[in-house]
């Protein structure tokens, strides 16, 4: 069998250099377009890009021209890692012409029958895209970078003992800001309070993520009360989140880690190419998890947890860690994509 051609929209970003990185000896897929704005298409892909990755450029990639993202490239499959304020009519625009759209951009997240996946914490919501209204195109999407780590850790939780109410501060990693990102003089030696349209993202998509799947094709959202506090911090990769539990029926603290570290679900049975053999992991040492150390756990793909502690205003206190252009961006998206191939929602296979 031979692979099946995928299409990176947004190629010459971070998210999209990721991509390239993680996709460059893949399994199942093969990129054989590389598209990007007007500026950067006709050019060969390595005058385009200004490559940021610790790997270095796989020549056949460097070699390739990029095009413009219209809907007339010949795989049917695309990867997006376009900049929002572009996203949303380009990805419509794939999908309604009969492409496979699994998108990292914010546009598509809430719209009606639209899922929203992690594939180890809501695989059932991938049956949405059979009531779009695309015909044979879809938009599957991948939630914000902070989010999913998150809700990694939250959804054995939620599963074991119910949630009532969650709050959570993050320190963020530079590289969520996509490339170049901060001016240098803004973020080195300094935090920065305040990340835009951070904090909603993160008191919503998780409950969308989190919720159930209806008759309609849809989502009946999770009755969780969320609150978040978002702070860019002068870390490379890897966010670093500091949350507080409130549970519909308390466990112990031992339940809880128990519940984190037996989690496994259908990216794990169905043993896909990038899902991590466990995707939480706990820390016990006071001082883990931390980016530098614990960020490229499993690839880049595992969720690490620790410092939990009983909490005076909520239930439980702890600390979770996910790389955020990995398992936050392409590498979720990849995920998807083998999750979508392993249920049959592919098509050309
Ligand atoms: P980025 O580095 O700014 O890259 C943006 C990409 O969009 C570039 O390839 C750019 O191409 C392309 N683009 C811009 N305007 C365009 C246009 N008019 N037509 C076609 N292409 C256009 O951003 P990023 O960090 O990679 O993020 C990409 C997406 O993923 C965003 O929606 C972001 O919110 C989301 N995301 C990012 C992260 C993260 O950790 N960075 C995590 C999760 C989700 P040119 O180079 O040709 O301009």
């Amino acid at each position: 069998m031979g692979k099946i051609g995928v299409a990176i929209l947004g190629a010459t970003g971070s998210v999209g250099q990721k991509f390239l990185e993680l996709l460059a000896d893949h399994p199942i897929f093969e990129v054989t377009e590389l598209a990007a704005s007007e500026k950067s298409a006709e050019k060969k892909y390595k005058d385009a890009t200004n490559w940021i990755m610790q790997k270095s450029l796989p020549k056949n990639f460097g070699e390739m021209i990029v095009k413009e993202c219209k809907p007339n490239l010949n795989s049917k499959i695309v990867f997006s890692a376009l900049d929002a304020s572009v996203a949303g009519d380009i990805e419509e625009d794939f999908a309604k012409a009969g492409y496979i759209v699994i998108s990292n951009a914010r546009n598509h997240r809430y719209d009606a029958n639209v899922p929203l996946i992690i594939p180890e914490v809501n695989p059932d919501h991938l049956e949405m895209i059979k009531y779009q209204k695309y015909g044979s195109g879809a938009i599957i999407t991948n939630p914000n970078c902070s989010t999913i780590g998150l809700v990694l850790a939250l959804k054995p939780l939620q599963k074991n003992f119910g949630l009532e109410s969650v709050n959570v501060v993050t320190l963020q990693a530079i590289s969520g800001a996509g490339y170049p990102g901060l001016p240098s003089m803004d973020i080195i030696d300094n935090s920065i309070p305040f990340i835009g349209g951070e904090e909603p993202k993160m008191e919503k998509e998780p409950l969308k993520i989190l919720g159930k799947l209806n008759a309609k094709g849809d989502v009946d959202f999770a009755n969780i009360k969320i609150s978040a506090q978002c702070n860019r911090v002068a870390v490379n990769d890897g966010h670093l989140e500091n949350v507080q539990v409130k549970f519909v029926k308390k466990p112990s603290a031992q339940e809880i880690i128990e519940a984190w570290i037996n989690f496994k679900s259908e990216p794990q049975q169905l043993n896909l190419p990038s899902a991590p053999k466990q995707p939480i992991y706990y820390f016990y040492e006071d001082k883990y998890p931390q980016p530098k150390i614990h960020r490229n756990l499993e690839n880049g793909m595992a969720a690490s947890v620790g410092r939990l502690r009983e909490c005076s205003l909520f239930d439980f206190k702890f600390v979770v860690l996910s790389h955020n252009t990995v398992r936050g961006a392409a590498g979720g998206t990849i995920l998807i994509a083998e999750l979508l191939h392993a249920k049959g929602y592919l098509p050309n296979e």
